[in-house]
C-alpha cells in the first residue's frame, strides 16, 4: 500500500479505544523490526522519525526505505515526523514524503505555539498530511509537588479544548507526567490520568504519549549482564499504559525500548562470539530480538489484529 496519513489510522484506534504505537526509527533494522512484527501482529504502523534521524539518514532514504517495505505489504502505514521544532524542519520533511508530522512549539507561550502549529497545520492538510502538537512540558513530576508547579508543567484542559478547537490539530500530545528517555521517575510512575480525562472528554480527538517507554526488563537484564549500565532505568510499566489508554491515549510513542533491546542484543553477540567479522551476523539477531519489544508491544497497547 502506499503511505497514508496518521490521522487514518488513529481515528479508528480513537473510536474503538486502543492505542497504535509509533515506532522510532534509528537504522534500517529497526524500520525492518517494525513491519516484521506489525505483519506477525496483523497491526497497523505508524513508523516515527526524528530530525535527529532525519540528519542521520537522509529524509529521502527514510522515505524510500519506508515506501519500498509499505509497498510489499497490506498493512495501512504512516510515516511521521516525531519533534518538528520548526517550519523548515517539517518542509523537509514534507518534501520528501512523509504523511505525518508532528510541530512541537510546546516549550514557546501559548499564544506563541497556537500560531506556529496553525501555520503548520495550514500547509499540510491541503496536502493530507495529518498534524500532532504539544501541550505541557514533557518531564516528570513529583508527588510532592505543589498544584501551582504541577499545573505549570502539565498540560491545561480547558487550554487544550481551546488550542485543539483554533489550530485545527489531529491529535494532541497532553503532557500528563511522563518524559523522555529511559530514566522517567525517582519513585513510582505517577501519571496524572484525571487530567487525561478531561482532556478527551473536551477535545474528543486521539491523544499521544510521549514518554512511553517501558524499559523490558529481560533486555535491560542482558544489556547489563554484558557490560553495559543502565544505572537503574525506569519505565512506564504496561499496567499504565493500559490505564492511559483506557483514559484516552490511541498513540503511544516508544523509541527507548527499541535502542535498549537492540544493543542489548548486540553486546551479547559480540561478547560471544569474538572472531565474528560479518556486521549482518551481529546485527541480524539484534534486529529480530527488536521484533519480540515491538510485538509484546503492540499486543498491549492493543493494535494486534486491528490491520
Ligand atoms: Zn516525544
Amino acid at each position: 500500500m502506499s503511505l497514508i496519513s496518521a490521522k487514518d489510522i488513529l481515528e479508528d484506534a480513537n473510536k474503538k479505544r486502543y492505542a497504535v504505537g509509533a515506532f522510532n526509527i534509528n537504522n534500517m533494522e529497526f524500520l525492518q523490526a517494525i513491519f516484521e512484527a506489525a505483519q506477525s501482529e496483523n497491526s497497523p504502523i505508524i513508523i516515527a522519525a526524528s530530525e535527529g534521524a532525519i540528519k542521520y539518514a537522509g529524509a529521502e532514504m527514510l522515505v524510500a526505505m519506508t515506501r519500498t517495505l509499505a509497498q510489499n505489504s497490506k498493512l495501512p502505514v504512516a510515516l511521521h515526523l516525531d519533534h518538528g521544532s520548526n517550519l523548515n524542519a517539517v518542509l523537509i520533511a514534507i518534501k520528501a514524503g512523509f504523511t505525518s508530522v508532528m510541530i512541537d512549539a510546546s516549550h514557546f507561550p501559548y499564544e506563541e505555539n497556537l500560531k506556529i502549529t496553525k501555520q503548520i497545520v495550514n500547509i499540510c492538510h491541503p496536502l493530507g498530511i495529518s498534524v500532532e502538537a504539544e501541550l505541557g512540558r514533557l518531564k516528570g513530576v513529583e508527588d510532592n509537588i505543589s498544584v501551582a508547579e504541577r499545573d505549570a508543567v502539565l498540560v491545561n484542559p480547558t487550554e487544550a479544548k481551546d488550542f485543539v478547537g483554533s489550530s485545527g490539530i489531529d491529535f494532541l500530545a497532553p503532557a500528563i507526567g511522563t518524559s523522555h528517555g529511559a530514566f522517567k521517575f525517582k519513585g513510582e510512575p505517577k501519571l496524572d490520568f484525571e487530567r487525561l480525562k478531561k482532556v478527551k472528554e473536551l477535545t474528543g480527538i486521539p491523544l499521544v504519549l510521549h514518554g512511553a517507554s517501558s524499559v523490558p526488563e529481560e533486555a535491560s537484564k542482558k544489556f547489563e549482564e554484558f557490560g553495559g549500565n543502565l544505572k537503574g532505568a525506569k519505565g512506564v510499566p504496561f499496567e499504565v499504559l493500559k490505564e492511559a489508554i483506557k483514559c484516552g491515549i490511541n498513540k503511544v510513542n516508544t523509541d527507548t525500548d527499541l535502542r535498549i533491546a537492540f544493543l542489548a542484543k548486540i553486546r551479547e553477540s559480540v561478547a560471544l562470539d569474538k572472531s565474528q567479522i560479518d556486521p549482518r551476523k551481529i546485527f541480524g539477531p539484534a534486529k529480530e530480538y527488536v521484533v519480540e519489544v515491538i510485538k509484546e508491544r503492540m499486543k498491549v497497547l492493543g493494535s494486534s489484529g486491528r490491520a
